[in-house]
């Protein structure tokens, strides 16, 4: 089996290519993250805007602000847990008025 990279488009030039050079595209030179770059919490803070590959939707999506990203990320996990939580409850409860502990 031959190995084949994976080929990524620049968002911004189109440019079609397989090996960044410095995370950067290779022709327009604009930053694009993928996720083995491993970049630390610190340095996307410091950038603040930036591409980022989405390995799930296979394409770049663009973070204008990386705070304000990381907050409405946090903010919809605390929804879906919280749903999630709501949701089980509900679940729950018509065991309990069932009198599933009254077998005690
Ligand atoms: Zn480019």
């Amino acid at each position: 089996m031959k190995f084949r990279p994976r080929r990524y488009q620049c968002p911004r030039c189109r440019w079609d290519f397989a090996f960044r050079k410095k995370r950067c595209c290779p022709g327009c030179g604009t930053l694009l993250l993928i996720v083995s770059d491993v970049p630390t919490d610190a340095e996307l803070t410091e950038i603040k805007s930036f591409w980022m590959w989405d390995p799930v939707k296979e394409k770049w999506d663009y973070i204008r602000d990386w705070e304000e990203h990381k907050r409405e990320a946090m903010r919809k996990f605390e929804q879906r847990w919280r749903t999630a939580l709501v949701e089980a409850k509900q679940k729950l409860r018509p065991l309990t008025r069932s009198g599933a502990f009254g077998t005690f």
